[in-house]
């Protein structure tokens, strides 16, 4: 089988400092992987890469596949980047949702291959796109919110919306880059429940950046860590080293955002 993942020497560099330095990476399985590491350590601008939202340095930067494909090969898009693009859901600490529209819309913008604006929105869906993205609710426990404005939500309940999106897209990955950094504990319990379900029910991957070793020991089978820009650590969360892990934090700034 092809691996979830698969990274090699993968190099990325800010105005000539190195973001992630050589950063090999290989996820064979479809369990929960938690990305663990201090702020500035690389964790979104890697979930970045793997999505093919950004591109690495073009000498010596490496190549990335997900679900076998290539999405990206010394700093150049591959010829697959767009259906990669279009199988990876990426769920935003900040969910990322047009506030004014309804929830129903903003998972139906889901089934889109482009980002419509406002005007083109409106009448393009069909009856089985809305029953999708209804059902997408259903799944996440939002349908009876379909018809209000996102804009009346709460953080948790847009980021169950957010997730809504990802299902409608039919994403066969999903990259959670901070979900529940701006939830609150009932609301981060909650959005990280209905990852790890769709995890386990629909078998889709879920890749996602956590700040907490807590959260990752909680819900995520595996565990990789960065420091600068490295990978620190890889293994199954039961085994974790949690002193190892706890001493990456050590000397941060800032653990929790
Ligand atoms: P994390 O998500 O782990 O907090 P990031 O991936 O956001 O870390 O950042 C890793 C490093 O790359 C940091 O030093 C950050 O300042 C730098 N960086 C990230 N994105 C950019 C960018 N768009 N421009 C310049 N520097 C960036
Ligand atoms: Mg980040």
């Amino acid at each position: 089988m092809n691996s979830i993942v698969d990274v090699k020497n993968l190099t990325k560099s800010f105005d000539g400092k190195k973001a992630l330095k050589a950063i090999n990476l290989v996820i064979e399985h479809k369990h929960m992987t938690a990305l663990l590491g201090p702020s500035g350590s690389g964790k979104s601008t890697l979930l970045r890469h793997l999505s093919g939202l950004m591109f690495s340095d073009k000498a010596g930067g490496g190549e990335i596949k997900v679900l076998g494909k290539v999405v990206q090969s010394h700093g150049r898009a591959s010829k697959d980047v767009r259906h990669c693009r279009s199988q990876a859901g990426y769920i935003f600490q900040q969910f990322n949702l047009v506030n004014r529209l309804t929830v129903m819309t903003n998972v139906l913008i889901g089934a889109l291959s482009y980002t419509p604006t406002w005007r083109t929105l409106t009448g393009q869906f069909t009856t089985e796109q809305k029953q999708q993205a209804m059902a997408a609710l259903e799944r996440v426990g939002m349908a009876e919110f379909a018809h209000q404005r996102v804009s009346t939500l709460s953080g948790g309940q847009q980021q169950r919306v957010a997730i809504a999106r990802a299902l409608m897209q039919k994403a066969k990955i999903i990259f959670a880059d901070e979900p529940i950094a701006s939830l609150d504990p009932e609301s981060s319990r909650i959005v990280m429940e209905l990852l790890r379900d769709i995890n386990q029910k629909e078998g889709i991957p879920v890749i996602v950046t956590l700040h907490q070793v807590e959260h990752a020991l909680n819900y995520c089978q595996h565990v990789v860590a960065l420091k600068e820009g490295e990978i620190f650590y890889q293994g199954e969360s039961r085994e974790l080293d949690r002193k190892a892990i706890e001493s990456l934090y050590r000397g941060a700034d800032k653990v929790i955002e």
